[in-house]
């Protein structure tokens, strides 16, 4: 038996040398100017491109890490750099994690790579579930795809919305009801190939935070497809379905597969926005010079200080063993993967709050970077399920009961 260790290994530290490095040499720089222009920063994904960060290889080689660890390191490297680049950047994985939890190895390797395409032709891909009126309640998505058997095609309608990448990606994947009687149970993920016609964006919202990540509705007008892209196959689709209409549980159902697997990474962005605003605040608290003093000799700053550290720390450690416990296959029987969503969430808003304080005025203006930091915080507390959803998981789970 190995004995137990947090220490990383060899290549973890590796990698999030190298990342750190990509992260303060380039995303940092460049955070402000694509905040202020809310667009989509090409110029540093193809950056990222060139050096191997945005790409399937990059994915691949952080998922082989058997103990869960590198992902989540090279994300809250990025979201140091920059949290709404960072996204520019993973924003395809919310994709590819759709085609991984439910498509078949086939379709795995059909479709994955053409969500990253190559450094010399980039592309982008979206996971759209979320509708007007169906966010925190994926039940009631709206979205249908109909099955034509004489032409084995999908047909999709509907209006997806807060969609990243949405419209702008190459490859989307779009969560769908086949039956709306059943529910989510009765949801399918489908792959909208580049070129489709009857997709097509809808409005770009304007953000407060996040702003180099791009956000849309997306709208699907009689969008056919080839069945081939219903992921994991008509007959898996047809089994589920008859064990869903004779009463007995469903094994997974799309949306909600996809998300339990990207909880601790979402976590692991806000963690990277939390450490940033404490490293800065650290080192302003004891530059700055007010009564003769640093604030930073004032136990009302330093203490704020030791908070913050405190709870950057504790979040790393609960996002990391969610995706420990994820790479090992143990299950989450108390919602750890909620958990390290919401408290790094919580903490990178509680965090950014506090470092806007230690910096005073200088805090609440755009020369710093500060501001920005905590307006990019505040989205990880709201998708891939708000914080009271996360509650609900373990709630739920930690007592067994039908918690409303
Ligand atoms: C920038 C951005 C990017 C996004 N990217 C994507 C994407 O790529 N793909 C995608 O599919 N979606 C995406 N989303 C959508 C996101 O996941 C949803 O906004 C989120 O799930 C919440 O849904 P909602 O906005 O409809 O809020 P609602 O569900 O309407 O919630 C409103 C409030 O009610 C609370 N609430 C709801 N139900 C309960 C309950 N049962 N108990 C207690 N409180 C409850 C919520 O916690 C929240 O406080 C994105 C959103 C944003 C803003």
């Amino acid at each position: 038996m190995s004995e137990f260790s947090m220490d990383l290994n060899e290549d973890q530290r590796t990698l999030q040398d190298w990342v750190h490095g990509f992260a303060k040499d380039v995303i940092r720089p460049a955070g402000h100017e694509w905040d202020e222009r809310e667009e989509t920063p090409w110029p540093i994904i193809e950056e990222a491109a060139k050096i191997g960060i945005y790409s399937l290889d990059f994915l691949a080689n952080a998922f082989a890490d058997p103990t869960g660890l590198s992902m989540m390191i090279a994300l809250e490297e990025l979201a140091w750099g920059d949290a709404g680049i960072c996204m520019a950047i993973v924003g395809s994985s919310l994709a590819v994690a759709g085609i991984m939890s439910n498509g078949t190895p086939e379709q795995q390797m059909e479709w994955i790579p053409q969500c990253y395409g190559t450094p010399g032709d980039i592309k982008l891909g979206a996971f759209g579930v979320s509708e007007p009126d169906a966010g925190s309640d994926v039940s009631a998505l709206r979205t249908r795809a109909v099955y034509d058997e004489a032409k084995d095609e999908w047909v999709l309608n509907g209006t997806k919305t807060w969609i990243t990448n949405g419209g702008i990606a190459n490859t989307h994947v779009i969560v769908a009801s086949v039956d709306p009687e059943l529910g989510s149970r009765g949801h399918a993920s489908f792959v909208i190939p580049e070129g489709t016609p009857g997709i097509r964006m809808g409005q770009k919202f304007q953000k407060m935070g996040i702003r180099a990540s791009h956000t849309a509705e997306v709208i699907l007008d009689d969008c056919r497809v080839p069945g081939r892209v219903l992921l994991g196959g008509k007959e898996k689709l047809d089994e589920r379905l008859a064990r869903v209409r004779e009463g007995k549980r469903a094994q997974s159902q799309a949306a909600m597969a996809t998300f339990e697997a990207t909880r601790p990474a979402v976590g692991a962005q806000a963690l990277g926005i939390a450490r940033a605003a404490y490293e800065f605040a650290l080192d302003y608290a004891k530059e700055r010079k007010q009564f003769g003093r640093a604030i930073i000799e004032n136990q009302a700053i330093a203490f704020k200080l030791a908070d913050m550290k405190i709870a950057v720390d504790a979040a790393r450690l609960l996002v990391w063993r969610a995706s420990w416990m994820a790479a090992t296959r143990k299950p989450f029987l108390n919602g750890e993967g909620s958990m390290s969503k919401l408290f790094a969430s919580e903490t990178a808003v509680n965090v950014t709050n506090e470092a806007i304080q230690i910096l005073g005025g200088y805090g609440y203006v755009r020369e710093y970077p500060v501001e920005r930091w905590h307006r990019d915080s505040k989205i990880y507390t709201i998708f891939e399920g708000t914080s009271e959803i996360q509650r609900l998981v373990v709630a739920r789970s930690i007592s067994g009961v039908h918690i409303k």
